[in-house]
């Protein structure tokens, strides 16, 4: 049975003393994403009682996850939503190949393992799948579609969640966590002006990475930070990462380390979501403000490699790139919701996007005059590729001849931060000293890094904190005696 005692008290002078009327509380869960709803969901199927903590309003709870689209999931078969199977060795040789090996093999594995639940485990709790559409980065095999997206997924959730009695407060960020003698004991939660301190048998931390804190991003990053855009929520402060840190968890994962795409540099600083994501890169050119090419645009298949495109543009001189394709390329991808800069001639369009035209001129001449002939196909790695010129272009390469001419201007965008705290197999934070804290689990974003040293497979932070969120709820709910 709950021991918990939900402890309602004032801690600082101007801190207010509220008693509270709700009942004590087995598992505390901070965070109002994917991960939280997954932990919050287990908890409270195995009996135990659930309070959530979500630092934004109803409205935009949901954090990251309400961005989403598809989750990459181990499957032994085709479905009505998927194209055919995708085994477990599949998966571990695409996730070793993105990573390079710098993942937790067995956490790995794990995730993968258990990942083959959450087709029939979301359905259950009101996530209805699609087929999938066009453009969705050849994912049709291995990732499963929300219909509607990560918003509708967050709320089926929610709305389960109230349906099975889970307790949820918005507008309330988690400040400080106590602990004593390695053990969770309270969080501090509200604003600087009326704050409580909440005490629970167990807390799951499910807060996402602190991708949307640019003074933290800088520690690593330095001014270029400045010109991050950060795709999702504002709300993803790190504040309990860092309250964490502060209490001897062991950290994982490069401080540098983070999912970040080619994003349009037009896009709002925080929260635009998909829809400013480009996808132009592999069938065009891209330049630096210099008008140097600076990667291979063509290295390997998209899903495999947006996600370095970020980091790629972060390191150019004042984090700017241009994507330069013609009007061959632009039916094969998914466009930015912002119109592309069009021009009747390249040196136009370098005018238009402010960068030198003598020298986009020049060098889209040298790069035509580099590429070898071959059947384009923009499903297969193909034969179009450029022979004497650095970097090379291995796939997709075709003379950018046809106006009009198009380009967008790119930008870092930050998907999350790869810095998190250790894990075990229950989803325990480990200290240190490499010994669980009893009563403390993380889920999501927040432990990403053990799985996802570097690079991503697209669909696959859903999968992590789905998986971890299911774990770290059930173990909650099993050390508050259910
Ligand atoms: C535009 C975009 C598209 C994406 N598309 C996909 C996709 O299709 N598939 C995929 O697998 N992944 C995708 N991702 C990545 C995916 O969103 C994340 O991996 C995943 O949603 C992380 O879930 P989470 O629960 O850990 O964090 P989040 O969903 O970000 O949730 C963190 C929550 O914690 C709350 N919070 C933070 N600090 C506190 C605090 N101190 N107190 C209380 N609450 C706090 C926040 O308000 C938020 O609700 C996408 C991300 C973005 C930005």
């Amino acid at each position: 049975m709950c021991l918990a005692r939900f402890v309602v008290q004032a801690i600082l002078g101007n801190r207010s003393c509220m008693p509270d009327s709700n009942p004590p509380y087995d598992v505390l869960v901070v965070g109002g994403g994917n991960a939280a709803l997954c932990a919050a969901l287990t908890a409270r199927g195995a009996g135990a009682s659930v309070l959530v903590l979500e630092s934004a309003s109803k409205d935009f709870r949901g954090g990251n996850s309400r961005h989403t689209r598809d989750i990459r999931y181990m499957h032994r078969a085709a479905t009505e939503y998927v194209t055919g199977a995708y085994q477990d060795d599949e998966f571990w040789q695409d996730l070793f190949g993105v990573t390079g090996g710098a993942t937790n093999e067995r956490l790995a594995r794990l995730t993968i393992r258990e990942s083959e639940t959450l087709g029939d485990w979301m359905p259950a709790q009101g996530v209805r799948w699609q087929k999938p559409l066009r453009g969705t980065l050849h994912l049709t095999r291995s990732n499963l579609f929300m219909l509607g997206g990560g918003k509708a997924m967050m709320n089926a959730y929610y709305e389960t969640a109230a349906r099975l009695g889970v307790h949820v407060q918005y507008e309330t960020e988690v400040r400080e966590l106590e602990f004593r003698d390695g053990e969770f004991v309270s969080a501090v939660a509200g604003s600087n002006r009326e704050a409580r301190t909440l005490a629970a048998k167990t807390i799951v931390v499910a807060s996402g990475g602190f991708e949307a804190n640019i003074p933290w991003l800088k520690e690593y990053w330095g001014e270029a930070a400045e010109n991050f855009v950060i795709r999702g929520t504002p709300y993803n402060q790190g504040r309990m990462l860092k309250q964490l840190l502060q209490h001897g968890a062991k950290p994982v994962g490069d401080p540098r380390g983070c999912h970040a795409v080619a994003l349009d540099a037009r896009a709002p600083k925080f929260d635009g979501g998909i829809v400013t994501r480009l996808d132009s890169v592999p069938f065009g050119i891209v330049v630096n403000k210099e008008v140097k090419r600076f990667y291979d645009e063509g290295e390997d298949f998209w899903p495999k490699r947006y996600a370095i495109w970020g980091k790629l543009i972060a390191e150019q001189p004042d984090q700017i790139a241009y994507s330069i394709i013609d009007a061959k390329a632009l039916p094969h991808f998914m466009p930015s919701v912002f119109a592309p800069v069009e021009a009747g001639s390249i040196a136009e369009l370098a005018a238009a996007l402010k960068i030198d035209p003598h020298a986009l001129v020049a060098l889209v001449d040298k790069f035509n005059h580099s590429v070898r002939p071959g059947k384009f196909d923009p499903g297969s790695l193909d034969e179009c590729s450029t022979a004497g010129i650095d970097p090379p272009k291995s796939h997709w390469a075709r003379l950018i001849d046809t106006p009009p001419y198009y380009g967008y201007p790119l930008r870092p965008g930050i998907t999350f931060t790869y810095l998190g705290v250790t894990v075990n197999e229950r989803a325990q934070v480990l200290m240190q000293n490499d010994q669980a804290a009893k009563n403390v689990f993380a889920a999501g974003e927040v432990m990403a890094g053990n799985i996802l040293g570097r690079g991503y497979l697209a669909g696959f932070g859903l999968t992590i904190g789905s998986v971890f969120g299911k774990i770290a709820g059930r173990e909650a709910a099993r050390c508050a005696g259910f």
